[in-house]
């Protein structure tokens, strides 16, 4: 019997959060990076971690090797708006999930959701 790769993919996501770009002259949230601030122009920005998010929508996308799921989330509390993929099953508008970075085959960092936390 084998485990399933969105389980496996969950177990592997833990630690701190997302790290998003936030304006260092408005707070502004954006990902991914902008050269300059939609909001004010502003053209300098810091990292900023962030560590759940609400769904917005999810989408299941069928692939040559297995279904990707993403989601696209608000980021909680004062966004941005991202595209993640979902590690395991699909998950609903108006849940909260946590949202953390996995390095992908290339070493990019991307956003994945896991299970929401423990209540
Ligand atoms: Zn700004």
């Amino acid at each position: 019997m084998s485990m399933d790769p969105g389980a496996a993919r969950a177990a592997e996501i833990g630690g701190a959060g997302f790290a998003v770009w936030e304006c260092r002259a408005c707070g502004h949230r954006v990902y991914p990076r902008r050269l300059w601030c939609p909001a004010c122009g502003g053209r300098q920005a810091r990292p900023a971690s962030v560590d759940e998010a609400e769904v917005l929508a999810c989408t299941r996308v069928p692939g040559p090797e297995g279904d990707t799921v993403l989601a696209t989330l608000r980021a909680l509390p004062r966004g941005p708006q991202l595209v993640a993929r979902v590690a395991g099953p699909p998950v609903r508008a108006g849940q909260r999930v946590r949202l953390r970075g996995a390095a992908d085959a290339q070493g990019r960092v991307l956003p994945w959701t896991g299970p929401p936390p423990a209540a």
